[in-house]
């Protein structure tokens, strides 16, 4: 079996402006509506499970829709997924990375086919507006297309260095069983990345995707179901995250736990994994993707206009709501007032509402809890600095919060320091470069961040010393692309995966070195 594949390219976005793709869009909002309130299943070994006890995943932007209803699993059926999962692993493991990497190929294939319905699930599951939710759809398509790729480059013997008397290679082999607990922030792109990049090289896992993107989970299962993926390879199960993810991060079956999420879940996991149970024979690997505190820096010789720009789409593109969206906006002085004001000029111009309609610029942020905390923020940001826009909840039909700018606030505050992941920018003054660069690398965090000068030298410094995973220069720190810009942080940020990256596939497999005399 041969693939005969063409050279890995980005999925094209979809341009809203030619109108049959907005019809297009329109009716699979429509019919995304129509199945409000439909139930959704467990999958272990293949077998579609409901229980008594149901959970649910609402609309942030109208709390009153019901966009699924799921099982509310427990931590027994986590233990059953990852029995399967464990007696599925002999037979997948041995399945040819082709035959794999085919499946991955028919799902991206099946994904194009339902591009338009797919966004229209993270429309009304997560509050995406259209071109985010294209976007991340895009982006799922790419995991699948380049793992592909990457597993066919990593299968067969290894090229090794020739001594005399022996036949010498190395080979790539899976781990075994992996937990795969992704976030809800990029419920497609991300939890579609993560499972295949552990089952194409010929892993099992557990899925368990975040309690409030269930459904667009529930779609990529379904899909990998509809190309025939053998039962067993992906369990999928829904519940308690805390329930369900302990149990799979703690069973003594798991080999690897591949998570992303905020920084306090991905130390509690790195922390239970680091510790062996009497019954388990290896040590489990975790890869963990966090949070950030991406700032993007402005000296006195950038294109302020663009910097501008960049900085509200990197603010408040999916309400702010990415980890590596732009939450510090360090300036120069003699340009921090300028700045300060075309951002703020441009954070007006924002619409927020809900985001079935075309022309909102923002939704709500995802939850009760995000609400909470954002606006909890907000309050210490008015103590900290200066309110220059935003600041208040807009509706109570959804988690409407305005997208907000806190000026004047020291680079050590709270606003500055700590991840809120909502729709609020703090602007800091620096009396020059050198001190915005010192301001910019002060968190614990290391995800992304951007520069914008003109200044050569400066921008040779940034690539040296500023000490993020994804750096961006005279660009917006947000919108990393599959295989152009490999992704993952430094610091608490997490492992430096970089996923959609030619390293990734790696995390998965361990090397056998075979040494034969002849
Ligand atoms: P979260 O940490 O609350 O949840 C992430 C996942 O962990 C979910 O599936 C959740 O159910 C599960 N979980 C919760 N408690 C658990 C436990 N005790 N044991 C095991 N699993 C548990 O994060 P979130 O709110 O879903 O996502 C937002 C966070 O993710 C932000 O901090 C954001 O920066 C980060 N993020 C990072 C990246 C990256 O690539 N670095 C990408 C996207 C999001």
């Amino acid at each position: 079996m041969s693939l005969n594949l063409e050279v890995f390219k980005n999925e094209p976005f979809t341009d809203f402006s030619v109108k049959e793709n907005c019809e297009q869009m329109e009716a699979a909002l429509a019919k995304v509506a129509s199945e409000f309130d439909k139930e959704y299943p467990l999958v272990i070994n293949g077998e579609h499970i409901t229980l008594d006890e149901k959970m649910h995943s609402y609309n942030p932007c109208n709390l009153k829709q019901n966009v699924g209803t799921f099982q509310k699993g427990t931590a027994d059926h986590a233990e059953q997924a990852i029995q399967t999962a464990y007696e599925t692993f002999s037979s997948w493991s041995k399945v040819p990375a082709v035959e794999r990497a085919g499946y991955l190929l028919k799902a991206a294939a099946q994904m194009r086919e339902e591009k338009f319905y797919l966004s229209a699930v993270m429309v009304y599951e997560v509050g995406k507006s259209w071109a985010e939710a294209d976007g991340d759809l895009a982006e799922a398509i790419d995991f699948l297309e380049f793992y592909a790729r990457e597993m066919l480059r990593l299968d067969g013997p290894q090229p090794v260095t020739p001594y005399p008397g022996e036949k010498n290679h190395l080979v790539y082999v899976p781990l075994g069983v992996g937990a795969v607990i992704p976030p809800w922030n990029f419920p497609m792109a991300i939890l579609a990345g993560m499972s295949t990049s552990a089952i194409v090289t010929g892993n099992t896992v557990v899925l368990k995707p975040a309690e409030e993107s269930m459904l667009t989970g529930w779609h990529f299962m379904r899909i990998m179901e509809s190309v025939g993926l053998p039962k067993g390879v992906i369990n999928f199960i829904t519940g308690d995250g805390a329930e369900l993810g302990s149990r799979m991060v703690n069973h003594h079956l798991t080999r690897f736990i591949n998570f992303t999420g905020s920084k306090d879940v991905g130390l509690l996991i790195a922390e239970q994994a680091a510790k062996r149970t009497p019954e388990q024979r290896w040590i489990k690997r975790v890869i963990a993707e966090m949070g950030g505190k991406d700032a993007i820096v402005v000296d006195e010789t950038a294109d302020i206009e663009s910097a501008a720009t960049g900085i509200v789409q990197a603010a408040f593109g999916f309400q702010g709501q990415k980890c590596s969206a732009c939450s510090r906006v360090i300036a120069v002085e003699s340009v921090y007032d300028e700045l300060l004001q075309k951002v703020a000029d441009k954070t007006l111009d924002l619409q927020v509402g809900p985001v079935e309609d075309r022309n909102m610029n923002m939704g709500a942020v995802i939850n009760q809890d995000s609400e909470d905390k954002v606006l909890k923020y907000i309050g210490i940001g008015k103590e900290e600095g200066r309110l220059v826009v935003g600041g208040e909840k807009l509706s109570d039909q959804g988690h409407f919060i305005a997208p907000t700018v806190v000026a004047d606030v020291a680079s050590d505050s709270r606003i500055a320091q700590d991840e809120i992941f909502g729709p609020v920018v703090a602007f800091i003054k620096a009396k020059d470069f050198e001190q915005a660069l010192e301001y910019a690398n002060s968190t614990p965090y290391g995800l992304t961040g951007a520069l914008y000068s003109k200044d050569e030298a400066r921008l040779k410094r940034a690539e040296e010393d500023f000490f993020v995973g994804n750096l961006y220069l005279n660009r917006k720190c947000t919108g990393a692309l599959v295989d152009v810009h490999p992704f993952g942080g430094f610091n608490l940020s997490g492992t430096d995966s970089k996923a959609g990256g030619r390293d990734y596939l790696l995390q998965f497999l361990q090397g056998k070195s075979i040494s034969r005399k002849v």
